[in-house]
């Protein structure tokens, strides 16, 4: 008999009998919605021999999903109440195992090359809100080697990940984003997709992962603390942050930044990617 894990009643049946409730700490807030973690596997590149990286299992409603459509899939779940559960729900896919372990702590890297070897492996996650940036930075900083990540997340927060560098809705996360990735919002998702339903609505996003590196390591390390520092004080002059927090004169920021094009009355938003990638290279030398 086919197992319906978007079905209220069947959940509740798992959770009763084994003595399960959610954990609002956890952002566990799960899909009912029964057309979203089809389009997530589809839209997230799951056919084939593709492997999937799941990103908190649930009950394991995506992760059959995934498993339907991919040679074969690993799942991180933080939370070992929900073991026997998945025991249950997951007995008979024979290519998906679930790794109890918190994803900001495990060694990804390694984990990819010992479930997956060098086989093409996509990320899809409905990803606990608690932790949305910190996980998408982890993946993308590590340089995983993965072909993209499609991730469920706050619909305000999928506004500022894919909103373009250089406008008003930017902030130093879509930089970062943007800077490993090419993101796109996929669709949006109701809050009443959910049990228990939050008080936002969310929308699904695919970040393409981009193969090739714009700048050596060091000085992507620099970029990022440029980009910081434009952001830690938005809502002032870029020159003002980037004097106090690079140890710069307000006057060599200026410079700098007209030298790339840029007003010296600008702020951190308004200047894009590229832009403060010429920044780098001119600021580099003075840091
Ligand atoms: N995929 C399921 C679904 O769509 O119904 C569950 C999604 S729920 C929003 C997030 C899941 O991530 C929960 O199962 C939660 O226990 C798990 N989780 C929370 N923090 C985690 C962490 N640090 N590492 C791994 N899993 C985590």
């Amino acid at each position: 008999m086919e197992l319906k894990l978007t079905n209220i009643g069947v959940i509740k049946d798992l959770f009763e009998r084994h003595g399960f409730s959610f954990s609002k700490t956890l952002g566990q807030n799960f899909l009912i919605n029964p057309a979203v973690c089809p389009q997530i596997a589809e839209q997230g590149g799951c056919k084939g021999d593709v492997c999937a990286l799941e990103i908190g299992t649930g009950v394991g409603v995506l992760t059959r999903e995934l498993a339907e459509r991919c040679k074969k899939v690993c799942a991180v779940e933080i939370d070992e109440r929900l073991k026997p559960i998945l025991a249950e729900t997951l007995a008979d896919l024979e290519n998906t195992e679930v790794v109890f372990a918190d994803v900001l702590k495990i060694d990804l890297k390694k984990l990819l090359e010992e479930k997956f070897g060098g086989e093409k492996v996509v990320v899809c996650a409905n990803l606990p809100y608690y932790i949305t940036s910190p996980v998408i930075m982890a993946v993308l900083e590590s340089r995983l080697p993965i072909e993209s990540m499609t991730v469920m997340v706050q619909k305000e927060a999928a506004d500022r990940i894919c909103a373009a560098t250089g406008t008003r809705a930017c902030g130093a996360l879509s930089y970062a984003v943007s800077y490993y990735s090419v993101p796109k919002t996929l669709f949006k998702v109701n809050r009443g997709s959910f049990m228990p339903a939050p008080n936002v609505d969310s929308a699904v996003i695919r970040l393409d992962v981009r193969k090739e590196k714009i700048l050596p390591e060091n000085e992507e390390k620099t970029l990022f603390k440029i980009i910081r520092a434009g952001f830690s004080q938005r809502r002032k002059q870029l020159l003002n942050p980037l004097s106090a927090e690079l140890g710069i004169t307000k006057t060599q920021a200026a410079e700098f930044l007209e030298s790339v094009g840029a007003k010296p009355t600008a702020r951190a938003e308004e200047l894009t990617l590229s832009d403060y990638i010429e920044l780098e290279k001119k600021i580099k030398g003075s840091l």
